[in-house]
Formats: structure tokens, sequence, C-alpha cells
């Protein structure tokens, strides 16, 4: 199927859709369908329908199943990346759209063939307890716009490997790519187990209170987590939420920065610093100051910046106004407060309405709401420190726990500094990078549940003991 084609699957006539633009040339991709509450209802029916049968069919011939979705997603990738690159902006090349889409086969293969057999908790003699995963029933999943298709996965797959069924929200900024994602998964379902729906944040808010959902999949904003949690409340529907972070990075003393500099770099700027768990603040030891905001502004300075279809560019332009609107205010407080530009600094007009300068700001502290809030964009303020101490406290002192990276040449002092960071990942000498089979999750603001591997099967299933 060509990008043509897969794009023809999903889209509907102009007089009955929304137009999506091109992020980057702001041209029309395609229209999407504009699914009502009324569209839930009937998707919700269809699911909880579809359900028993797909339970019965058990773990080894769902995992098949997955398993040729998976190889369908790669035999599909290159029109599902140019796709994504449109929509969301994130050029072909680098760790950006083709990376998404091989990440989306990667969660897919890895939630079919990670086991989880039940596990023995009690066998002394006079009893036996065994605790087995059943499914929920019917998982409702919301995504978010900046890894869209990824992130549909990792709530998709796991639900379906554990015998629910999904209906799933896109952002209504990204919807495309996801029905595109969709398209492909539902060649190999039965009719009902997935539906996506392409509707606004109303949709959303009636998939927290449906009661035909027994389990809500959630990544986006802290704030709309909570209206989730509220939503929520009537049907007790179990929760994931993978919500926004505000990480920090603390380079500690003696660090090599030359040695380091490239996963520096890709920690921050990642999918054009639109990650939720990238770094969002970095803390650095005083002696090493000016070299570690040097190396990031050179590196910011001439890192290829452009269009995503254009081969070579590995950072692309902010996916949505409203996101390039926060990242400009950001930037222009932190100017006025008297904070170092030391790369970047303003849009990249010359490319388009959305594009703006990777950005690396100095000589600024706590206050600036550059620091304090999730900039979510390409820019990193880089905050001194004289105590490790000091740094780790104030590395602590947000509402935020999802990610934070110790850097450093002695791992063993690393590991000391990672144990005081209130996350729920804690990487050395890297940040922001995942694997399939490890957990992943956040703590405070930052929601509650873990995703990949084990951990994130029994998270979509329901615990039940049998002893005999
Ligand atoms: P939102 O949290 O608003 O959107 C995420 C998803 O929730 C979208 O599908 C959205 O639908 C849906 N939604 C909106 N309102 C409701 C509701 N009341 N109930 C249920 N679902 C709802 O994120 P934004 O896109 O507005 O981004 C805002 C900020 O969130 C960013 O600036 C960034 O800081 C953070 N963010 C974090 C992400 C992460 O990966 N953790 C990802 C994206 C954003 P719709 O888009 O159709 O309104």
């Amino acid at each position: 199927m060509t990008s043509s084609t897969l794009l023809a699957a999903v889209t509907v006539a102009a007089d009955r859709g929304r137009p999506i633009p091109d992020a980057a040339t702001r041209e029309t991709v395609g229209h999407a369908p504009v699914h009502t509450v009324d569209d839930l209802e009937r998707a919700v029916a269809a699911a909880r329908s579809a359900q028993p049968a797909w339970a019965a069919l058990g773990h080894d011939a769902r995992a098949r199943t997955l398993n040729a979705i998976a190889d369908d997603i790669e035999e599909n990738a290159e029109e599902l990346a140019v796709l994504l690159s449109r929509e969301q902006g994130k050029p072909l090349d680098g760790p950006n759209a083709r990376f998404e889409v091989g990440a989306a086969a990667a969660w897919t293969r890895s939630a079919a063939n990670t086991p989880l057999d039940p596990q023995v908790v009690l066998d002394d003699g006079s009893a036996r307890s065994e605790l087995h995963y059943v499914p929920l029933g019917t998982v409702g999943a919301i995504g978010p716009w900046n890894w869209p298709v990824m992130i549909a996965v990792w709530q998709i797959a796991p639900s379906l490997r554990m015998g629910n069924t999904v209906v799933v929200k896109p952002s209504e900024y990204t919807p495309l790519s996801v029905l595109a994602l969709a398209e492909i998964y539902q060649r190999h379902l039965p009719q009902g187990t997935l539906t996506a729906l392409s509707g606004g944040g109303e949709v959303g808010a009636a998939i927290a209170e449906h009661p035909g959902f027994d389990k809500i999949m959630f990544t986006g904003s802290t704030e709309t987590g909570r209206r989730i949690v509220a939503g929520s409340a009537g049907n007790l529907a179990r929760l994931t939420l993978e919500l926004g972070g505000n990480d920090a990075g603390i380079v500690l003393p003696g660090t090599d920065v030359k040695s380091v500099a490239e996963q520096l770099f890709w920690g921050v700027f990642i999918n054009t610093g639109q990650t939720c768990a990238s770094l969002k603040r970095l803390y650095v030891h005083e002696s090493l100051y000016e070299e570690v905001v040097a190396t990031l502004a050179e590196a910011a300075k001439t890192t290829p910046l452009g269009p995503g279809l254009e081969p070579g560019n590995v950072l692309g332009p902010l996916q949505n106004q409203k996101q390039f609107d926060i990242v400009a205010r950001l930037v222009e407080d932190a100017r006025t407060r008297g904070a170092r530009i030391a790369a970047g600094g303003g849009p990249a007009e010359e490319l388009g309405p959305l594009f703006y300068r990777p950005t690396v700001v100095a000589d600024i502290s706590e206050g600036a709401p550059l620091v304090d809030e999730e900039q979510f964009g390409p820019v990193i303020p880089v905050i001194r420190y004289s105590s490790v101490a000091d740094a780790i406290r104030r590395a602590n002192a947000v509402e935020q726990g999802l990610g934070a990276s110790v850097w450093s040449a002695d791992v063993e002092e690393a590991l000391g500094v990672a144990e005081r960071l209130q996350a729920g990942t804690v990487w050395i000498n890297q940040h922001g990078t995942l694997n399939p089979e490890v957990p992943f999750g956040g703590v405070k603001a930052s929601g509650y549940g873990l995703e990949f591997g084990a951990e994130g099967l029994k998270a979509v299933a329901a615990p039940k003991v049998v002893t005999r």
C-alpha cells in the first residue's frame, strides 16, 4: 500500500472532515473524520460484544495476530513514516518518524511475546495459591500528539495481548497517523476489537466517564489527567496515567563532557524537545558550567533543522501553534529576566511558521517559568550549582516526577545520586532511552501505573487468585 492509499483509507471528503495541516508547510495533508459521542457509543457496544471471543482465543493465538500486525507495520513502515512526518512535523531521519514507526513494530512484538505465566504465591503442602492475570474487558486509550503512533501502540498492543478490546482516541492534532496505524491493526483483528475515533476533547471526556470501559490508558497533560481521574470516579475504571514531566539532569563534577555530549544533546532535543521524558532542566556543576553551555550551544547551532521530508534534517517544527506560543513565551520571559541566550532564542521564520531555533539558555535559575514549567519544545535552561546536595534538592523541587538523569565519570557516585532523585526512571549518562522490556511510568504529578514488559501486561489485566 502506498502512502496515498494508506492515507486514502483513513481520510474523508473535505466537506465531511476536518483539515489536518502538514506541520512544516501548513498544506492540508488530508481530512480527518469528525467522530462524536454517538460514534463512541457504537464503538463501545462493538468492543464489548467482540471481547468475549477475543479473550477466548487465548494468549498464543493473540500473540500470533500481534506478530502478524508487527510484520504488517514493518511492510508499511515508509508510508506510515511519511504520513507521521507530515502530520506531526518530526523528520523522517534521526530519532524521529522512521524511528517511531520502528518502535511501533517493536512494541507490538514485545507485547505479543513477553511471557506472563501465573505466579505461585503460596505452596506450603497444605494450600497452593496462584495469581493469574485475566482480561479486564474493554480499554479506552487517549493519546497525545508528540509520539502519536508509538504511544497508541503502547496503549493498544498490551491491552489486546491480554484479551481486552480497545477504543482509541488520538489527539485532534495528529489523528491521521493513528487512524492509519489502526487500519493496519484492523486488517488482522475481528470486527469491533479495535476502533479509532478521531474526535476532540469531548470524546476523551466521554471515554473517561463511560461505564463501558474497565480501564483508561491516558498520556497527555497533568491537567487533563486530573479531569480523567474525576471523570472516571463513577465507573471506577482502572487508570494508567502518563502525564507531563519536567525532568532534571545533574552533571556531576569530573564528568567528561565530550564523551556525553551527544547523549546530552538528544536527551534534550529528541523530537524537537516535544517528549514527555526529555531533559527539561539541566543542573551543571560550576566547574563544568561554561563547557557544557558551549558544547550544547554548538550542537544546537549545527544540527540540521528543517522540513521533515527533506533528507538530513533531524529537528523539525513545533507541532502546533499553541505549543509554539508556549515555547516563545518562556524564552522571551527568560530574556527579559536577563538570562543569556547561548544559542537560538527565536523563530526560524525562513523555514515556516512553526519552526523555532534550538535554544540554550544560560544564567537562569528557579523562579523563571522556563525552569519551573514544562517547556515541551527545543529549549533547555542550564542552571549552575555548587553543591551536589543542593542540586538534588532543586531537581526534586517540582511537582512532576517522570524521569531524571545523572551525568558522571563515576558510575557509583551517579548511582548514589540516582537513589535520591524523585522520578519513575533515573538514567545514568543518558536520558529518555526506552526499551519495550523495561517498565516505564511516573511518580508525583507525572502520573501512575507502569507500561511495558510484564508489568505493562499486568496493568491491563485483572489479577485473579486461584487457591486450592
Ligand atoms: P492534553 O492533555 O490536552 O491532550 C491529550 C489528549 O487528551 C488528547 O487526545 C486530547 O484530545 C484529550 N483530552 C482533552 N481534553 C480531555 C478531557 N477532558 N478528557 C479526556 N481527554 C481529553 O494535552 P495537550 O495536547 O493540550 O498538550 C498540553 C500540554 O500537555 C503540553 O504543553 C505538554 O506540556 C503536555 N503533554 C504531555 C505529553 C506527554 O507525553 N506526557 C504529550 C502531550 C502533551 P484533543 O487533542 O482532541 O483535545
